[in-house]
Parts: C-alpha cells; sequence; structure tokens
C-alpha cells in the first residue's frame, strides 16, 4: 500500500504559502508506516516545533491500474473519506530553500491519520462534495470538491501516468486555505457533509 499526495490542489492555500501555481498536479508519497488509523492519537514528534494539519479529501484504490484513461478514471475507486496530510513545516520549509526532498517533513510516522470512509454513491455529486475541520471545536479550514484544481478523475490520469495504482493505496487530493499548527493536547476533528470521519487528539 502507498499513500499519494497531491500539493498545490486549490488556488486559496497556494496563495497562503506563496507557492506558484502549477501547470500539471504537483504529488509526493508517504509510506505505509505514515498511515494512523481507528481515530488513534497522534504523538507530536520530537524533532519538529512546528506541525501543522492540512484536511483534505482522500479517495481509496478499488483495483490496479496505469495510464488511466479519463474515461475510465472513476471506476478506479467507490470509496471517498477524509485525511490529514500532518506536516513538519519546519522541517518542509528548510528543505525547500535548500532544495531537498519533503520526505521528512511529510512522511514521518503517523503523518497520515484517515477516517472513515463513505461510498461514493452517497454523494449526490463528486464535484461538490463539502468538508471542514475543528480544531478544538472551532472550523478552521473548509474546503469543497468544487474548488479543486484537478478533480479525482484528473489525479489518476496523472499519475498513473508515472506509478502504477493499486487496490488499498490512498490518495490525498490536496488542502484548501487555514492550514496551522497544532499542540499537546489539540483535538481535531473532520467533517465530510457535515458527518464526522475522523477524530485524533494530539499527545
Ligand atoms: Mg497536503
Amino acid at each position: 500500500m502507498k499513500i499519494i499526495c497531491i500539493g498545490r490542489n486549490y488556488v486559496d492555500h497556494i496563495k497562503e504559502l506563496n507557492n506558484a501555481i502549477p501547470s500539471s498536479p504537483v504529488f509526493f508519497l508517504k509510506p505505509d508506516t505514515a498511515l494512523l488509523i481507528r481515530n488513534r492519537p497522534f504523538y507530536y514528534p520530537p524533532f519538529s516545533h512546528e506541525i501543522h494539519y492540512e484536511v483534505e479529501l482522500v479517495m481509496k484504490i478499488n483495483k490496479v491500474g496505469k495510464n488511466i484513461q479519463k474515461q475510465f478514471a472513476h471506476t478506479y475507486y467507490d470509496e471517498i473519506g477524509i485525511g490529514l496530510d500532518m506536516t513538519a513545516r519546519d522541517i518542509q520549509d528548510a528543505a525547500k530553500q535548500k532544495g531537498l526532498p519533503w520526505a521528512i517533513a511529510k512522511g514521518f510516522d503517523q503523518s497520515a491519520p484517515v477516517g472513515k470512509f463513505l461510498p461514493k454513491a452517497h454523494f449526490a455529486d463528486l464535484k461538490n462534495i463539502d468538508f471542514h475541520l475543528d480544531l478544538n471545536g472551532k472550523t478552521v479550514q473548509h474546503g469543497n470538491s468544487s474548488l479543486m484544481m484537478y478533480d479525482f478523475d484528473d489525479i489518476l490520469v496523472h499519475i498513473s501516468q508515472y506509478m502504477t495504482v493499486r487496490t488499498g493505496d490512498y490518495i490525498f487530493t490536496g488542502t484548501p486555505a487555514g492550514v496551522g499548527p497544532v499542540k499537546i493536547g489539540d483535538k481535531l476533528e473532520a467533517f465530510v457533509e457535515r458527518e464526522k470521519l475522523l477524530s485524533c487528539l494530539i499527545k
């Protein structure tokens, strides 16, 4: 199983981090050891002092695919959920400055909490899925799939040119604006269409 994450898929978030709008989807990987499931707590890692949350819609791959064509892309996933692309922003900023990879900043243990999934049939329109993240009961990020520059199908078409997707892979589809730091004792709760699918305590 692998975890593929799209970076820079919402214009408002690109602006908040002063990044350029990409001409094709930017993506990176997290190892399977990043996965955190069943609402288990996230333990603040000792090597960072600036861990940020990034709430993202997540698609779960249901079959093997390579060079997926747009018209068939929708058949490669049948569940949508929500996850947190936990990021060591201090380490990422240092890596960006030096032109170094993001492996530590994005791929450390537990950096991918993932919640419950909903069948695609649950949604009236995949291009209009509302989601939000609460930090200690206050909404800090709000997104809608209509605001993605590259939709679920576009993402699969792009990634599968380079990497075969397999059953059980997760694809994080990018974060909207509002990312920010967490501290020990915080509680993160992520919702899709007002249904709470993920809860994560920072320990
Ligand atoms: Mg992200």
